[in-house]
């Protein structure tokens, strides 16, 4: 897959089961986001290359070898897909580090042992009932029916970089676990870990070619190509909602299935009969993990007046104690982010904050540790009276920046929380789980954590109310979205419905 040759490796597009250079030779380096230190050159697919992988895609969904296989079968094999990456974990976490700039722990104790549970659930799952119950059908009365979900076909998946590895396995175990084929296409800055990925797949002799396609390269070259193309079935999409929105038009233009999962601006509520051990150090996870950089992120924080100067004097103590330093070091709380112009654009929302009237308690700033002067590293900000309709309030910053709303009543945090374009997640931190419930069930968002923030089970579903998405991963919901539903009647009666409409005398001859 890259020629050993060159100490920087090169990195091919995966097609049809084999490794092969893109049409146009053009490679793009990829970087580490601590250090600056280029990792590798990788192919930027054109059109002629996307459509090449939507073809061998295509070829491959309809010969029937994957789609058409016996679930157990399926399901047996990608058991053993999930152990061979099992098996080269460390590798990957590694990659993720260096190439998405996540800390040591987040990669080795989350997202890639996360990762593989999923995928193993989507093992599990891809032994399934095809043929799904259905009530007795009341009209014509003798007939037998059949409700069977089937795969959709060939399914174009693009991922954003906060989570590369995870993203890529959200993307494609539902759609194998169904019996869909697939073309990849990962963030141009974090093409790292699907590729290794896909080398393992690939090692493991397991899919037939075509199955598991990889494109690498702009969004804006290979996403039009794949959602306009009338041999792609379905996209699935997880990145911005402005990303999201063109993706939906042209989807359009065919007629595709579509998922969305896209941008948040997630509440989180401290009742104030919350315990502020937990609540104070779960609202730091809550919006500081990944440097705020995921789409879930708790990054605006009710607090209410009756226990705000306790809550706050805690909260920005701990916030101003995290640690900030390279991604390898395993004691790094807060690694960089992911790009200098992420960096710009995070610095450009804190003045914004000071502009419109917001108190910055705490104000990121560029580390001065020699160490870290080529990464793009920034420390936490925490505004304070900020008002729930400022711009800082309603658009993701996607940076270590915390916006606190002070309440009174309970009713008014939960009109405010609502008070966005997005509904991806929501948090309640209270010790009584009835109170917490009533508020949970009033807020209009996918996922609401109860004293707790970012758990993501394999089994539940998550994505967007409103503009942060449309459909649902993971769990049998998320397997749904990769299938079809077909009903197949069979006429027990005899009675031939033609006949209820024509009553045609054919004459004799
Ligand atoms: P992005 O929308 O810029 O890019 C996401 C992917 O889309 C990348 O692979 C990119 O190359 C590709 N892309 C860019 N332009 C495209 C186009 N015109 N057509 C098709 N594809 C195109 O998002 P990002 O900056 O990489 O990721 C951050 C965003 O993703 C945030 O808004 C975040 O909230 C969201 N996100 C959402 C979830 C979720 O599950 N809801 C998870 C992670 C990230
Ligand atoms: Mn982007």
């Amino acid at each position: 897959m890259s020629t050993t040759s060159d100490p920087i490796p090169h990195y091919n597009l995966y097609i049809n089961g084999q490794w092969r250079a893109p049409k146009a030779e053009r490679y793009q380096p990829t970087y580490d986001p601590s250090t600056g230190a280029m990792l590798a050159h990788v192919a930027q697919a054109d059109v002629e290359d996307t459509q090449l992988a939507i073809q061998a895609a295509r070829t491959a969904f309809d010969a029937g070898d994957w789609s058409g296989m016996l679930p157990a079968e399926r399901a047996r094999r990608l058991h053993a897909i999930v152990d061979a990456i099992e098996a080269r974990q460390t590798e990957i976490a590694d990659l993720e580090m260096r190439n998405g700039g996540c800390t040591w722990r987040k990669a080795n104790l989350m997202d890639i042992p996360v990762g593989l549970i999923h995928f193993r659930h989507f093992a599990k799952l891809a032994d399934f009932e095809a043929q799904e119950p259905v009530p007795q059908i009341t009209f014509p009365a003798l007939s037998y029916n059949l409700v069977r979900r089937e795969p959709i076909g060939v399914c174009g998946q693009i991922i954003p970089w906060n989570f590369p590895f995870l993203m890529a396995i959200w993307k494609i175990a539902p759609a194998l676990a169904a019996g869909n084929t697939i073309i990849l296409k990962p963030a141009s800055y974090t093409p790292l870990s699907a590729l290794k990925l896909i080398e393992i797949i690939h090692e493991t002799g397991l899919l037939p070619p075509g199955v598991l396609n990889l494109i690498t390269g702009s969004g804006q070259v290979v996403g039009p190509e794949l959602c306009n193309n009338p041999l792609v079935d379905k996209i699935a999409f997880t990145g911005s909602t402005a990303v999201g929105r063109e993706i939906m038009q042209q989807a359009a233009s065919t007629i595709k299935k579509v998922t969305l999962e896209l941008g948040g601006k997630s509440p989180n509520i401290i009742l104030d009969d919350a315990d502020l051990d937990i609540a104070v150090d779960g609202s730091l996870w809550a919006t500081f993990m990944h440097n705020g950089q995921a789409c879930e992120s708790g990054t605006r924080l009710f607090v209410p007046a009756s226990i705000y100067d306790e809550f706050m004097n805690r909260l920005v103590t701990r916030a101003s104690h995290l640690k900030i330093g390279l991604s390898e070091d395993g004691a790094t709380d807060l690694g960089p982010v992911i790009s200098a112009s992420q960096l710009k654009t995070i610095e450009e929302y804190i003045q914004l904050g000071i502009q419109e009237g917001a108190t910055p308690v705490l104000l990121g700033q560029r580390p001065t540790d020699p160490e870290l002067a080529h990464g793009h590293f920034i420390t936490p900000t925490i505004f304070t009276n900020v008002d729930n309709k400022m711009r800082i309030a309603q658009e993701e910053i996607f940076g270590p920046v915390l916006c606190v709303i002070k309440y009174t009543s309970v009713a008014e945090a939960i009109r405010q929380a609502n008070d966005t374009i997005y509904g991806l997640a929501a948090g309640v931190w209270s010790t009584d789980i009835e109170r917490a419930m009533t508020v949970a069930n009033q807020l209009r968002a996918g996922t609401v954590w109860i004293n707790d923030f970012h758990l993501i089970s394999a089994e539940a579903p998550f994505g967007g109310y409103k503009q942060s998405g449309s459909g649902r991963e993971l769990g049998t919901w998320g397997l749904k979205e990769y299938t079809e539903i077909k009903h197949i009647h069979v006429d027990l009666a005899r009675t031939r419905a033609a006949k209820f409409w024509f009553d045609i005398v054919t004459p004799q001859e």
